[in-house]
């Protein structure tokens, strides 16, 4: 959760710097319970609430939410964070956006220090974007309307049954994936939806900033920009529509399909629509993609739909332009991973090899699936149906893997002198372009394998003469920068005690125990577990949860968050009591550990002859055994402390 408070600066794309006194207040007035509440059935469990976690699949609530400390936490995946974070996960909102979102909820209005002419300008930019939200909502229902209403709607629900896109219920996942993707169908008409939207008393000219119109070269007037096309929704990451995807269907007179007007016409970039960051279809399939821990990214509109009608409701696509950085980050907010399932064409290929340095920037990492040849993942979910489909996804290589595999498939050995220069090339590029050493080494190894496969069969098949390829794989070994692995050491998980544990849990339960007890009984917990209690001493997790947090030694930070977000008691007298006893416990033990290598000096001493050593550890074994019978009569007085 500490991460928030890196990302302030942010602020700064809504205009001006969120002041850390508005954060403040906003998280004071937030109560997390109801914001999670929106997304997750939440039931009361002593001092916290329990639900269904939104971040992983489970069947029994291992999500809670402490609302006395605004937090989150997810025992079953470990996803944690406070009402900011909540809704940067699950909506993908930055966080000056998270902050706008609660801070309108609570009622707090973020001052920003601009000028009128800015501020008259910022209104009049955040009204245009309302009236373009408005129009395009407007034209979404039109182009759904006519699918059914239209008297040539026929030909864009053929279009959706060569596809095998038709419900045989209006619940089934078919139906739901058609709506959730708002299809429609633009009729071949010069002004349908000009009509509709003069009807509705709708601005022309706004319909034309919103890409819906475009103006009539002679005559004044406007025409609609989509005709005759099956349409696809472009939404935000709040559902809002921002666009269309338009596809060519055939004419309602010839049936024939128009060769010289676009295969799809696209809303061009509006204020409310900029393309390289718009992700289709991330709106509809974040929430699996969360669970599923992995984007599917595929190239058309349709494999996308088609998908998310057969059930695979993680994919998404770039929506006719290349790939971008901005796109991998929007990913990347949902779930670390995404796996490229393009076309086994030249052009898919191409994309592929596209897709790398995006995602890199990103930090998104890059998995690649092999699809056969001229099937696309529409194709295959239709004929072979999901399972196939999962397969392919299941199958998917590490994108350098993939690529290198590409360079050296089993067209290599056929391939022209040249060619197979170029490609060794290639490979070498490949593998020099990877900055982690480790992965490096990996691929490479990967690469010598499978050069070696090919020399193996293709000298076994007499195709290839071998003395010139081993030239071309020393080639690529050469070629390659010698990758130095760093052996990672190993991370030692320091094991727990769970006595310890139970009295620095009994602690975060209830920080003012810690003035209840004398000051010399914290004697007994040793290393970071006495460092705990110092922070304790230092930060209230009750005030400022994460400062405490972040300041805890790494080895209890997980613990200390599971225990803040799902507290055990909710009784104070029982919490003491119980801390009590497990003090107790642990002095006992340590007067036992003090007591064993007091035997062993007597041992040694003895057999130096050092009496007065001896003597010395003698009587302080008699002082271990003292203080046991001490703790021992605490017992039996039971309340009776200090
Ligand atoms: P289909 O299965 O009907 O061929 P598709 O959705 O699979 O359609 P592709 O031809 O694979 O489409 O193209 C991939 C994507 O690229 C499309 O979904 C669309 O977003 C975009 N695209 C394709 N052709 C064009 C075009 N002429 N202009 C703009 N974008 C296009
Ligand atoms: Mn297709």
């Amino acid at each position: 959760m500490g991460d928030a408070r890196g990302r302030v600066a942010a602020g700064e794309v809504t205009g001006a710097l969120i002041s850390e006194e508005t954060i403040r207040l906003v998280r004071e007035r937030t109560d997390i319970q109801a914001v999670v509440s929106e997304t997750v059935k939440l039931t009361r469990r002593g001092r916290s609430w329990v639900g269904l976690c939104p971040f992983h699949k489970e069947r029994s609530p291992s999500f809670h939410v402490t609302p006395e400390r605004g937090i989150f936490h997810c025992f079953g995946c470990g996803e944690h964070g406070n009402a900011f974070d909540f809704l940067m996960k699950t909506e993908g909102l930055s966080f000056p956006e998270a902050v706008h979102r609660l801070a309108e909820r609570a009622g707090i209005e973020i001052e920003k220090d601009r000028s009128p002419a800015t501020r008259r300008e910022e209104e009049a930019a955040r009204k245009l974007r309302d009236d373009l939200y408005a129009i395009l909502a407007l034209a979404a229902s039109y182009y759904e309307r006519m699918l059914t209403e239209h008297p040539h709607g026929r030909l864009a629900l053929d279009e959706l049954a060569r596809r095998r896109l038709v419900p045989t219920s209006p619940t089934d996942t078919i139906a739901t994936a058609l709506q959730s993707f708002r299809v429609g169908y633009a009729p071949a008409e010069w002004a349908g939806l000009a009509a509709f939207l003069r009807q509705q008393g709708a601005s022309p000219s706004t319909a034309e900033q919103a890409g819906l119109l475009l103006p009539r070269s002679a005559g004044g007037g406007f025409y609609d920009r989509f005709r005759n096309r099956l349409m696809f929704a472009v939404m935000d990451l709040q559902g809002r529509v921002v666009g269309f995807s338009g596809r060519i269907l055939p004419d309602p007179q010839t049936g024939i399909i128009d060769k010289e007007s676009g295969k799809y016409i696209n809303s061009p970039e509006t204020p409310v629509y900029r393309k390289g960051e718009l992700v289709f279809g991330l709106f509809q399939a974040r929430q699996a993609i969360r669970q599923a821990e992995q984007a599917v990214l595929v190239e058309g509109n349709f494999d996308v739909v088609s998908l998310h009608a057969r059930g695979i409701r993680n994919v998404v696509a770039p929506l006719g332009t290349a790939f971008t950085a901005e796109q991998a980050m929007a990913i990347k907010r949902f779930a670390p991973e995404v796996v490229l399932l393009f076309d086994g064409d030249a052009a898919g290929r191409k994309a592929v090899r596209a897709a790398r340095e995006p995602c890199k920037k990103a930090g998104l990492v890059a998995r690649a699936a092999t699809l056969p040849e001229g099937v696309d993942p529409d194709a295959l979910s239709r004929e072979r149906g999901p399972e196939a489909v999962r397969a392919v996804i299941q199958a998917s290589r590490g994108l350098l893997e993939h690529l290198v595999a590409a360079c050296l498939n089993e067209r290599f050995t056929s391939a022209s002198a040249e060619e197979r220069a170029e490609r060794v090339r290639e490979v070498v590029a490949l593998i020099n372009g990877e900055d982690d050493p480790a992965v490096r080494a990996m691929v490479q190894q990967f690469a010598d394998d499978v050069a070696r496969l090919l020399v193996q069969r293709d000298e076994f098949l007499g195709k290839v003469d071998a003395t010139t390829f081993r030239a071309l794989v020393r080639a690529v070994r050469a070629g390659v920068a010698r990758p130095e692995v760093a052996p990672s050491p190993p991370r030692g998980e320091v094991p727990r005690d769970p006595v310890t544990d139970e009295v620095l849990g009994i602690l975060l339960d209830f920080p003012s125990l810690l003035n209840d007890i004398e000051e010399t009984d914290w004697s007994c917990l040793r290393g970071d577990a006495a460092l705990v209690v110092a922070v304790l001493q230092e930060h209230d997790p009750e005030q400022d949860a994460e400062k405490f947090l972040a300041n805890l030694p790494t080895s209890f930070q997980s613990f200390a968050l599971q225990r803040l977000a799902a507290p055990v008691y909710s009784d104070l007298s029982t919490a003491r009591s119980q801390l009590e006893a497990n003090l107790k416990k642990l002095k006992v033990r340590s007067i036992e550990q003090e007591r064993v290598s007091l035997k062993k000096e007597v041992v040694r001493a003895g057999q130096l002859g050092d009496q007065e050593a001896e003597m010395a550890s003698l009587r302080e074994i008699e002082e271990c055994f003292r203080q046991r019978m001490q703790l021992r009569s605490r017992r039996a007085g039971g309340a009776a402390r200090r």
